[in-house]
C-alpha cells in the first residue's frame, strides 16, 4: 500500500520504519527540515533498539523515504497517518494545534479517496474535528480513522512488529477494510484487530495508559507503607503478582513515573473527564503519589546525610527509562535540581541521554563519558535508570573509587545482602 506517515519522531518514524518492512511504500513527513535531511543522509534522530538498521534496509529498497513536502506525501499516498506531537496545553489538556494544523494541511492537498488516520494520542471527539477540518478544505471523499498506538520507547520496534492488539476505531466499512488488510501482516500470529468507533478506540488508548499509571504509584505507595511496617515490598510484590487477576507486570517500585506518555495522559484524561463535570479522583492521587515519589531518594539521601551541602552524589541513568535517549518529564530531572538546591554537585552518566541531559542542566552537572567516572570522591551512588550495564557492576571498583560506599537504588536492582556483606550502605525503596 502507498503510505504517508506525517511526524516522524518516536512513534512517526517507528510506524513508518515497520511499514516499509512490511513491504509498504512509505513516505515520512517532518516539518524539522534538520531531522529529515538528517534521515535523508540515513542519520537516526532519536535512539531506539533495531530502528537504525530497519530504516537503512528500507531505504536501500526504496520502500521509505523522506521529505517535509507534505503535499507531496498526501498526494502519492491513499493511508495518511498523522502521527506528530500532542503535548500539555497550559490548562493541561492536550494541545491539537498539531493534529489540527497537519489535518488542515491533508484537506488542502487532496486529490483523491484518502484514508486518514489519526495515530496520535487523542482526546476523544479529536476524529470529528479532524474530519471537520478536512471536509472545509476538500471536495474529495476521505474517511477518518482512529489507530491509537501502544508501543514503548525501547522496545518499540518489537512492539510495532507484534503487537497485543490493533485497535481500530472507523466509521466507515471501506476504511475499516483498508485497515484490516494493512495490519493483517502484523498480526499473523493471532494478535486481534479490535474494530470499534472512533470515540472508544481514542478512549483505549487514555485508559490503558492510566491503567499503568495508576498501577506504578499504587506499588509506589505499597512500597512506602512497607518501609514504616517493616515489610519487604519485593517480597510483596511477589505474594500479590502471582495472583491471575493482578499479574506482574508494572508491579515494580521506583522513583516515580515519567516519559513523554504517561504524565501527559493522566493529566488529559482528567481534564476531558472534568470538562463533562466529571472528576476521575484516582488520576488526581495517582499524580500527587508520582510528585511526591520523584523526590523521595532525596529525602532519604537527606536523612541519611544530614544536610546534602558540599556532598558528591553521582548518578547512573538518566533517560526516564532504559533503552531510549529521552528525557521528556523524567523523574531524574526534579530530583537532581533538588539536590542542586540542597547544595550538593552532582556527577552523572546515561548510556544514550548524556546529549539532550546536557541541554537541560548545561554545566551545572558534571556530565561524565564514562559511567565509572561519577564515581570518583562521590559521597553517594543514586542508581536512577535500570539499564543492564548498571546491574552487574564491580563493586570493589566502586568502592575504591568512592568518598564513601553510600548506595541509593531507586529501582531495587542490587542485592541488599551482598552490598552491606562489601561494606556499603544500602538504601532503595520499600525494601528490609
Ligand atoms: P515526537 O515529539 O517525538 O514527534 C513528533 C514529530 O512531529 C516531530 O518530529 C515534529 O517535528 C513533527 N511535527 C509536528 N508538527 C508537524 C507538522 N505540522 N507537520 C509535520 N511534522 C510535524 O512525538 P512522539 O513521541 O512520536 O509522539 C507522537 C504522538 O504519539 C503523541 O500523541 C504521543 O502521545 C503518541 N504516542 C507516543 C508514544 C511514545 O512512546 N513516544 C507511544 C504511543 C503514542
Amino acid at each position: 500500500m502507498k503510505i504517508a506517515v506525517v511526524g516522524t519522531g518516536y512513534v512517526g518514524l517507528v510506524a513508518g520504519a515497520c511499514l516499509a518492512e512490511n513491504g509498504n511504500d512509505v513516505i515520512c513527513v517532518d516539518k524539522d527540515a534538520a531531522k529529515v535531511r538528517a534521515l535523508q543522509r540515513g542519520r537516526i534522530p532519536i535512539y531506539e533498539p533495531g530502528l537504525e538498521e530497519m530504516v537503512r534496509r528500507n531505504r536501500a529498497e526504496k520502500r521509505l523515504a523522506f521529505t517535509t513536502d507534505l503535499p507531496k506525501g498526501v498526494r502519492s499516498s491513499q493511508i495518511v497517518f498523522i502521527a506528530v506531537g500532542t503535548p500539555t496545553g497550559e490548562d493541561g489538556s492536550a494541545d491539537l494545534r498539531h493534529v489540527l494544523e497537519v489535518a488542515r494541511q491533508i484537506g488542502k492537498s487532496m486529490n483523491g479517496y484518502k484514508v486518514v488516520v489519526d495515530k496520535s494520542t487523542v482526546p476523544v471527539g479529536t476524529s470529528e474535528k479532524v474530519r471537520a477540518v478536512i471536509q472545509k478544505e476538500t471536495s474529495h471523499p476521505f474517511s477518518v480513522v482512529s489507530n491509537p498506538e501502544f508501543l514503548k520507547q525501547g522496545a518499540a520496534i518489537e512492539d510495532f512488529m507484534k503487537p497485543d492488539r490493533v485497535v481500530i476505531g472507523a466509521e466507515d466499512q471501506r476504511a475499516g477494510q483498508i485497515m484490516k488488510e494493512l495490519y493483517a501482516p502484523f498480526t499473523r500470529t493471532g494478535a486481534p484487530i479490535m474494530m470499534m468507533d472512533c470515540a472508544s478506540a481514542e478512549l483505549c488508548k487514555y485508559a490503558a495508559n492510566a491503567m499503568l499509571a495508576t498501577r506504578i504509584s499504587f506499588m509506589n505507595e505499597v512500597a512506602n507503607v512497607c518501609e514504616l511496617v517493616g515489610a519487604d515490598v519485593d517480597q510483596v510484590r511477589r505474594g500479590v503478582a502471582s495472583d491471575r487477576r493482578i499479574g506482574a507486570a508494572f508491579l515494580f517500585p521506583g522513583v516515580g513515573y515519567g516519559g513523554s506518555c504517561f504524565p501527559k495522559d493522566v493529566k488529559a484524561m482528567m481534564k476531558f473527564a472534568s470538562a463533562k463535570s466529571y472528576e476521575f479522583e484516582i488520576l488526581r492521587a495517582v499524580e500527587n503519589v508520582n510528585e511526591r515519589q520523584k523526590v523521595r531518594l532525596v529525602a532519604k539521601m537527606k536523612q541519611h546525610f544530614g544536610s546534602l551541602a558540599g556532598k558528591r552524589i553521582g548518578i547512573w541513568g538518566l533517560a526516564f527509562k532504559p533503552k531510549t535517549d529521552d528525557m521528556r518529564e523524567a523523574p531524574v530531572v526534579p530530583l537532581i535540581q533538588a539536590l542542586l538546591d540542597a547544595g550538593a554537585s552532582v556527577a552523572a552518566f546515561d548510556p544514550e541521554a548524556m546529549k539532550i541531559a546536557r541541554g537541560i542542566f548545561g554545566n551545572r552537572v558534571d556530565f561524565k563519558e564514562k559511567s565509572y567516572e561519577v564515581l570518583a570522591g562521590a559521597d553517594a551512588l543514586v542508581l536512577v535508570t535500570e539499564w543492564n550495564e548498571f546491574r552487574e557492576p564491580d563493586w570493589t571498583r566502586i568502592k575504591k573509587l568512592m568518598k564513601t560506599p553510600v548506595v541509593f537504588d531507586g529501582r531495587n536492582i542490587y542485592n541488599p545482602d551482598h552490598l552491606r556483606g562489601l561494606g556499603f550502605t544500602y538504601h532503595a525503596m520499600g525494601r528490609r
